[in-house]
């Protein structure tokens, strides 16, 4: 007999109608006499919906209270399943983290799970119940509710499969598998039909919203596979797992694109060349939370004065420049900000063996005058900033020029 978690993601559980089809596909896996564990995330919009009460309620809403508010919508959901199925003449019920319990460490709203007692869950499942475990939530050392990041119902799945030694972990979300860039965005893409740790972890990171960075961190440290699918219809969908042998006929080198918008870039000109100086811009940023993430900084010509640029996201702007006008460390000319940016990345190991890249690339952007303002490397990455205006030609002619279709 197979332990199988399934994760349904927030449009899977959207509407009432959908929430029937779900419990029709938790019973799907039932009737094969398999053990089912279901991870529900809130119905769509809910958690966003949540995110603006609390932003009308204070603009320094309490953190810990914020997570109470924002962990709710997981409750609803899991109730509506383990209801459905009890309407059905099915044995489930619904548990919130803190009955499992699932403890998580670190900061409210960016919490990690550290360690799922399982005993409850696996007595329910060997009495043939189905338990509805809500997502996207712990509780920490304080016994305070806490939650994973936005997404975080992929990590609850993953760590759930994990503890609970799970035979399959299927993420069910509206695409059917995880594609070569978001399908909104490009019509052509295609379907991937495995892909590797390192590189969904790259494509999660940088903008591809279907599985969340930190769920596929956790599934490579613990070497848990994971099936992405799509619970509109049924395909098979795409495997995440180890690194593998692909094809010889393949060919790829890169395997996705991907493309973040609501970037911005600062650009501090004039600052005075000397050591420490970097760190005394960006250790009250990151103090303050504020997430740095692309960084250049100019040869300086007369190894007097040189200029930083860095890239940031743009809700993070006036308070990242109300930081820096007030960091009496630093002394600089000019303070520019520059936003409506987007970063497109490509991904892919076979960058690593072949040469060239960067430079087709960029030739391939250049061929639809798409300026680039800032690059940033990693073995199996390139990242480009360019003008969010830009983000479905760019992602075009990248798709055309990697033969990714
Ligand atoms: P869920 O609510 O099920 O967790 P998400 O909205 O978090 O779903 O993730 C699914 C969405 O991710 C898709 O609707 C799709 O637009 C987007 N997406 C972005 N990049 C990709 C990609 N490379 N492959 C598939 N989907 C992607
Ligand atoms: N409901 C949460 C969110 O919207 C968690 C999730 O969807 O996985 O971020
Ligand atoms: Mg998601």
């Amino acid at each position: 007999m197979k332990t199988i978690v399934l994760k349904f993601g927030g449009t899977s559980v959207g509407s009432i109608e959908r929430i029937k089809k779900v419990t029709q596909i938790i019973l799907n896996y039932k009737r094969k006499r398999n053990r089912v564990i279901v991870v529900s995330s809130a119905m769509s919009g809910v958690t966003n919906d949540l995110i603006n009460k609390s932003r009308l309620i204070s603009n320094n809403f309490d953190k810990a209270e914020y997570d109470v508010l924002i962990s709710t919508g997981e409750q609803v959901a899991c109730a509506l399943i383990a209801g459905r199925l009890n309407h059905y003449g099915f044995k489930s019920r619904s548990w919130m983290s803190w009955q499992v319990p699932i403890l998580a460490d670190g900061p409210y709203a960016s919490a990690r799970i550290s360690k799922i007692f399982t005993k409850v869950l696996k007595k329910y499942l060997k009495s043939g119940g189905i338990p509805i475990v809500t997502g996207f939530q712990g509780i920490n050392d304080y016994s305070r509710l806490t939650t994973l990041g936005r997404g975080g119902s992929d990590a609850s799945a993953i760590m759930i499969a994990k503890f609970l030694k799970a035979d399959e972990c299927i993420i069910y979300t509206d695409v059917d598998g995880v594609y070569t860039t978001d399908p909104k965005l490009h019509k052509k893409a295609k379907k991937i039909k495995q892909i590797e740790y390192d590189e969904m972890l790259e494509m999660a990171s940088l903008g591809s919203k279907v599985m969340q960075p930190t769920s596929v961190q956790d599934a490579k440290l613990n070497n848990i596979n994971i099936s992405v699918k799509s619970s509109f219809i049924n395909k098979p969908g795409t495997l995440i797992t180890k690194s593998f042998k692909k094809k010889e006929s393949n060919n790829q080198i890169i395997t996705g694109i991907t493309s973040t918008k609501n970037d911005s870039k600062i650009t501090i000109a004039g600052v005075k060349d000397k050591p420490g100086v970097a760190a005394l811009i960006f250790e009250p940023l990151s103090k303050n939370l504020i997430n740095v993430d692309m960084v250049v900084q100019n040869i300086s010509l007369d190894g007097k004065e040189t200029d930083l640029t860095f890239t940031i996201k743009t809700e993070d702007v006036k308070k990242t420049e109300k930081i820096i006008k007030g960091n009496k460390k630093i002394s600089y000319r000019k303070l520019s900000f520059d936003k409506n940016l987007a970063k497109i990345s490509i991904i892919g190991v076979g960058m690593i063996t072949s040469p060239g890249i960067t430079y087709r690339m960029f030739k391939a952007l250049a061929s639809k005058k798409i300026n680039i303002m800032v690059i940033s490397t990693s073995e199996i990455k390139i990242s480009v900033l360019i003008s969010s205006r830009f983000i479905k030609k760019a992602i075009a002619v990248l798709h055309k020029e990697f033969k990714l279709y």
